[in-house]
């Protein structure tokens, strides 16, 4: 029998994405025996992180400001907007260095499954931003059934506005997650968007 403490930790830890029941075990114990404060300055690593880091009003991406880096820099191109599903995408798309437009985050895909539909996005944020500077639009979310039935509601949304609207596709395998993809490949379908009409 594991001491009532050490099975909060290893249940707290175990609600982290891809950390198992036995992960969990190995981390909670990893850090009681660490030497020195350790555990203290994780745990206060967590905290400031928690309570200074908020959303940016404009786009949704998580920053230490609002608005965000990309939406407050004079040097982002301001006519084009990048679609993503999360926060994450966004580092993933910097990487390649492709981009120098500015981002919406949606929060997620349309999912039945998990019961998300478009009212639980942040797609009318992305309506509201559409303004005549705005040329194109380009949808980067995931490659999987969520992520295209997601773009295809968007691109649906915003053709009556008459602006262009691409998908991200060349290269990147059908099911793949941006974030996992790696920047030549993201690079590339960046680069060969096609137009949704
Ligand atoms: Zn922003």
């Amino acid at each position: 029998m594991q001491a009532a403490p050490i099975q909060r930790l290893i249940a707290s830890l175990s609600k982290l994405p891809g950390i198992g029941r036995k992960t969990a075990q190995r981390l909670a114990y990893f850090i009681i025996k660490s030497d020195g404060d350790y555990a203290y300055e994780l745990s206060d690593a967590i905290a400031e992180a928690k309570k200074n880091v908020k959303y940016c009003s404009v786009c949704g991406n998580i920053s230490d400001r609002d608005p965000c880096e990309y939406c407050s820099a004079p040097s982002r191109d301001q006519s084009v907007i990048c679609v993503v599903q999360d926060s994450k995408d966004i580092i993933a798309i910097e990487r390649t260095k492709e981009f120098k437009g500015l981002y919406h985050v949606l929060g997620g895909a349309i999912s039945p499954m998990e019961g998300i539909g478009p009212d639980d996005l942040r797609i009318p944020q992305l309506m509201a931003r559409l303004n005549s500077a705005v040329t194109e639009v380009i949808l980067a979310t995931n490659l999987n059934v969520e992520g295209e039935t997601t773009a295809m509601y968007v691109a649906r949304m915003i053709k009556p506005l008459g602006i262009k609207t691409t998908r991200i596709a060349r290269g990147i395998p059908a099911g793949a997650d941006l974030e996992y993809t790696d920047e030549a490949t993201l690079s590339n379908a960046l680069e060969g968007r096609r137009v949704i009409d």
